[in-house]
């Protein structure tokens, strides 16, 4: 993700970069936690009390229509934004739902093969690894 790309889309757009749409890209820059959209609502509403959860999601939306975002289906319930959208994996804690990342893995060949045997165009991979995390391992031992 890149600020400086991202004001000139907003601008090529012709859609006004507002304090608060700003405010939420410019939280999203180098932020490793992979938030939800109501993580990153929680973190700005103290300072930008007029921002909705309706801006946010819109937002993010916009920027991963630009490519500058990628919407992650690790949660089951809720969508993480992951403002690196180079390739590559991650493993997610069943307790906490914490996201780490982890290097890009290929895809074993025979399970692509598999999806187009059946017919599928295959479209995305996405490699998820599972587990409990060191804390909450450690919060359970003592
Ligand atoms: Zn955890
Ligand atoms: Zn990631």
């Amino acid at each position: 993700m890149d600020i400086k790309t991202i004001i000139r889309k907003y601008r090529e757009m012709g859609v006004r970069l507002t304090p608060q749409r700003l405010a939420i890209v410019k939280s999203l820059e180098g932020d490793r936690s992979h938030p939800s959209a109501i993580d990153i609502y929680n973190r700005l509403k103290d300072e930008y009390p007029s921002l909705s959860l309706t801006t946010v999601y819109n937002t993010l939306q916009m920027l991963k229509e630009m490519g500058e975002v990628a919407e992650l289906n690790l949660h089951p319930e809720k969508s993480l934004y992951d403002p690196d959208v180079t390739p590559h994996s991650h493993v997610y804690c069943i307790r906490c739902e914490r996201v780490d990342d982890l290097p890009y893995a290929e895809p074993p060949e025979a399970l692509l093969k598999k999806a187009q045997d059946l017919g599928y165009k295959v479209k995305d991979v996405a490699t998820i690894v599972y587990g409990i995390c060191k804390r909450c391992g450690e919060i359970r031992d003592h």
